[in-house]
């Protein structure tokens, strides 16, 4: 993300989408100069906490210009005393209270050059699945590919009537590995190239990056495949494995 302005912005609203989303909308006039046509993009939040300033980042969900009005949504993980400090800054905020926060990272919206489309996420990358589908073309076709921790947890999207959302039930994404690769794995192929988008945990996402990258030969101008968390790691262990992880590939 480039260097970009801290802006103090405050809780306006908060809203329990499913059991286990929750949006909080943040406002302010510090908003003002905040880019359009950035949904999907990422906000990095600066968390204060005991052990120093944290940052974390964050789907933007959607930004109003006219009320100065910025949706995040947040999945609450972290039961039996495993919260990390932005779930639990999410859960325990009140209307008032300041957040500072940066950015916007740069939004990763899917390609549209190949034939049909190849989605898939777990529920931290819902928000930025829903942006995607709402913003494709009408006469999409492929497949969304959503996991999410109870069936209560499914949202309703303006997706186009050509792509079919399946949803996958995981509801301990913190002890198992990701179902996702197995439910994906699975699923035939349409005729022609896909357009794949993919954001997930970080051992899903190496085995889905495989399973499209060296196993289907997508080349890497049809895919964006991102990991968002790691299990077992904070924040910070996880982009030490991404670091590595990617110096490691380009040795490979
Ligand atoms: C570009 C980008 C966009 C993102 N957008 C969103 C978004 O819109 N909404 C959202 O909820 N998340 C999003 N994430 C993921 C979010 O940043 C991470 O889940 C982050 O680790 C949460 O921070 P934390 O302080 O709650 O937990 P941390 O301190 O990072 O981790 C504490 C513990 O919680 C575990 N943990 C972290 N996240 C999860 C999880 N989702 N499920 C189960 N266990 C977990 C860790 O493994 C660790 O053991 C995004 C990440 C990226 C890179």
């Amino acid at each position: 993300m480039a260097k970009r302005e801290t802006r103090s912005l405050t809780v306006v609203k908060k809203q329990q989408l499913t059991p286990n989303m929750l949006r909080i909308t943040l406002g302010g006039e510090e908003l003002e100069n905040f880019p359009q046509d950035q949904d999907g993009g990422y906000i990095k939040l600066l968390l204060e906490t005991d052990k120093g300033s944290l940052k974390r980042s964050y789907t933007i969900r959607a930004f109003r210009s006219e009320s100065l009005e910025l949706d995040v949504d947040f999945v609450l993980h972290g039961e039996n005393g495993h919260a990390g400090p932005a779930s639990e800054w999410a859960s325990k905020v009140t209307i008032g209270d300041h957040v500072n926060l940066t950015g916007p990272g740069p939004v990763k919206r899917i390609s549209t050059t190949e034939d049909w489309y190849f989605i898939a996420g777990d529920m931290t990358a819902l928000p930025a699945i829903s942006v995607n589908l709402e913003a494709m073309p009408r006469d999409a076709k492929g497949y969304a590919i959503i996991e999410i921790i109870e069936d209560a947890d499914k949202q309703k999207f303006n997706s186009p009537e050509g792509i079919e959302i399946r949803w996958v039930i995981n509801p301990h994404p913190e002890l198992a590995n990701s179902i996702l690769p197995d439910a994906l794995k699975v699923l035939p192929w349409l005729e022609g190239k896909p357009n794949v988008w993919l954001a997930c945990e970080f051992s899903g996402m190496k085995q889905l990056r495989d399973y499209f990258k060296k196993e289907n030969n997508v080349s890497k101008n049809e895919i964006y495949i991102s990991s968002y968390w790691k299990i077992g790691d904070t924040d910070e262990g996880h982009k030490k494995a991404k670091a590595l992880d990617k110096a490691l590939n380009i040795l490979d």
